[in-house]
């Protein structure tokens, strides 16, 4: 993948939840919930009038959908507030110190009163129909390698419910996490590479840290992103949760509009009108009758049918890859059919024969639709009239084509690339929260933080070098990481083991142990510090921690020592590897009598084969050399 050269411009929104006492307007846990839910609650969302006045199309047309909410709750993670059977406490406190600790650690201006405003949500995540958000402080500077990056604001949030089940009329969310405060910082659209944005989201991320006032591990960190290039469209594409993926995210964007572009350009080439896109579809559902194709076999059977449309001169283009495989042109159609009709998705005929439609059946359909060589079909098999509406979508889609990059929402995949969530939304959704009173920033809070002000990134790096003679690298990636703290409280109750073991240990073993799959974030702090005491006091050995992490991280609950039983990793005694060391020379006396002391290398190797992780290598080597001596 090599970085564009064009110039591309990107704002950037890093979300994190901040590890409070409470929630920001009750005095509920910020912890979630690990029980299953005691009960559930149906809702469907009416905003008033007034309320959906402001409401741009796509959320009015949301709420019209007439979808249900399910509500899941326990009264440990909720309460009346959560529920909206109660008006919301006032801004938790220790909420805005953190946000504003985070703005003086960016130099950023605290706002005179913090005002709490009202963002119209309709897609159910919120129980009230809105987010509650406010600005904390504004017009921030960040100094990275040298370049200063704006920063336009720092808000302070509450979280959303997290979504549990999605069926077509009703979704199903868990408000447990609702109410968690969130920081918001942004920064402003500047130019950028995507490299250069992944920097920016990673100080940020440092600086937030900095305040120990954060959550970790997989939902507790977001970040959304706002891309354009030139001749493009503003694309916000929300919800990147890894910040190795950020870089990615941005420059599969940039692919993504050159891509649509060329497309642009093609359909120019080939003289195509928004007029030639035809509304006519046809019925193909006698095509279908006795069809292998699962989708179509259910809706036709539901008496539902299949339309088609034919898309004059658009053929290959559907198949026509958006910067990476698994994001094309027809899947970006598709993605409108499924917002605006509420259909499974399109079936379109740059992918078939595909999904049990047979070359039989494409011959038909494109006979029934008077097909030319260089077009191309989408058909939808479903109820008439969400079929339609699906068609329509497409339609609409296939003419935004002709003029490039249409203005969307879009959310982040693991892969990096990004999918069609809804339209941009109009500017004003936002109106004031009356049930919360403005919180006034004085002076002597000011005054008070700046006393108290947590060490910058860069003065974290410098003083671990020093304190706990660890190499630069080593500490720059704690500094990077979660673990900062919980190092310099094990490296100062450990006695035996070293501080740069225990650094690797945080940093590049645990790193490498996600990758591998294994939630090392979801541990608690206290049992990755215990696991470290096992290593420091003998009971286990070093080469036996990341057996333990990977042991822990699928045992949230249990304790360390229990792994180490389960796992067979307690440390030999000394006599009890005597006894293994002998039982290898005895195996292997022919070998030992030929070779003397020679033999030393294949002996050990087989004899740590047996013992690794539960003695140190050095002692075996001490053993085996003695007894190969004597
Ligand atoms: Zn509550």
């Amino acid at each position: 993948m090599n970085e564009t050269i064009h110039p591309i411009k990107v704002g950037l929104e890093v979300h994190r939840q901040l590890d409070t006492d409470h929630k920001l307007f009750c005095a509920c846990p910020t912890q979630l919930a690990e029980k299953p839910p005691e009960r559930n609650f149906f809702r469907r969302l009416r905003p008033t009038q007034s309320e959906l006045g402001q409401v741009d199309q796509a959320a009015l047309f949301e709420f019209h959908r007439g979808k249900g909410i399910m509500y899941e709750s326990d009264h440990m993670t909720s309460c009346l507030v959560e529920m909206d059977e109660e008006p919301p406490g006032i801004l938790n406190p220790e909420a805005i110190e953190v946000c504003l600790t985070a703005a003086l650690l960016t130099n950023a201006q605290p706002v005179d009163e913090i005002h709490v405003m009202r963002k119209i949500v309709i897609d159910g995540s919120n129980t009230t129909g809105f987010q509650r958000t406010s600005v904390v402080a504004l017009n921030g500077l960040l100094t990275i390698d040298g370049n200063k990056i704006p920063i336009d604001q720092i808000s302070l949030e509450e979280d959303a419910a997290r979504k549990t089940s999605q069926t077509r009329d009703t979704a199903g969310y868990r408000i447990d996490r609702l109410g968690i405060p969130l920081i918001e910082v942004t920064t402003a659209p500047v130019f950028h590479s995507p490299s250069e944005v992944e920097k920016v989201a990673l100080a940020i991320g440092n600086v937030l840290r900095a305040t120990r006032k954060v959550k970790r591990g997989l939902g507790s960190v977001r970040q959304d992103l706002n891309v354009s290039i030139p001749n493009g469209a503003l694309i916000e594409i929300k919800g990147v949760q890894e910040l190795e993926l950020v870089g990615k995210a941005v420059q599969l964007e940039v692919d993504r509009q050159n891509a649509l572009l060329q497309i642009r350009d093609e359909l120019k080439r080939r003289a195509v009108q928004s007029l030639a896109i035809s509304r006519n579809y046809v019925n193909l559902t006698s095509v279908f009758q006795n069809t292998k194709a699962r989708v179509i076999r259910e809706a036709t059977s539901r008496g539902g049918c299949v339309l088609g449309m034919k898309l004059q001169h658009y053929g290959g283009l559907l198949g026509r890859e958006l910067g990476i495989s698994s994001l094309r042109f027809g899947t970006e159609l598709s993605g409108r059919a499924t917002f605006w009709a509420g259909v499974g998705g399109i079936f379109h005929s740059d992918e078939l024969p595909s999904y049990g439609i047979s070359e039989t059946e494409i011959a038909q359909v494109r006979e029934l639709l008077q097909m030319a060589t260089d077009d191309a079909f989408v058909i939808v098999g479903d109820q008439e009239r969400r079929a339609r509406d699906a068609l329509d979508a497409v339609a609409d889609r296939a003419v935004e084509a002709l003029a490039g990059v249409p203005e969307e929402t879009r959310n982040a995949m693991p892969d990096g690339s990004s999918r069609f969530i809804r339209p941009r939304p109009g500017a004003a959704r936002m109106y004031p929260e009356t049930d919360v009173p403005p919180a006034p920033v004085t002076e002597s809070v000011i005054a008070k933080l700046k006393n108290r002000l947590p060490e910058t990134p860069e003065e974290a790096t410098e003083r671990l070098i020093k304190e706990y003679s660890l190499n630069a690298k080593l500490s720059k990636q704690l500094v990077n990481s979660d673990y900062s703290s919980l190092f310099e409280r094990t490296a100062k109750a450990c006695t035996r083991i070293q501080s740069s073991f225990i650094a690797t240990m945080l940093t590049e073993t645990c790193k490498s142990l996600e990758r591998e799959g294994f939630a090392i974030h979801d541990i608690d702090d206290q049992k990755v510090a215990l696991i470290f005491r096992l290593v420091d006091d003998g009971t286990i050995a070093k080469e036996a921690m990341p057996d333990m992490l990977k042991w822990q991280s699928q045992k949230l609950n249990l304790d360390p020592t229990e792994g180490v039983n389960e796992l067979g990793l307690k440390m030999m005694s000394r006599s009890e590897l005597e006894t293994i060391v002998n039982q290898h020379l005895e195996k292997n006396r022919k070998l030992v009598e030929e070779k003397g002391s020679a033999a030393f290398p294949s002996l050990m190797g087989s004899i740590m084969s047996e013992v690794r992780g539960k003695t140190d290598p050095k002692l075996v080597t001490e053993i085996l050399k003695k007894k190969l001596t004597t």
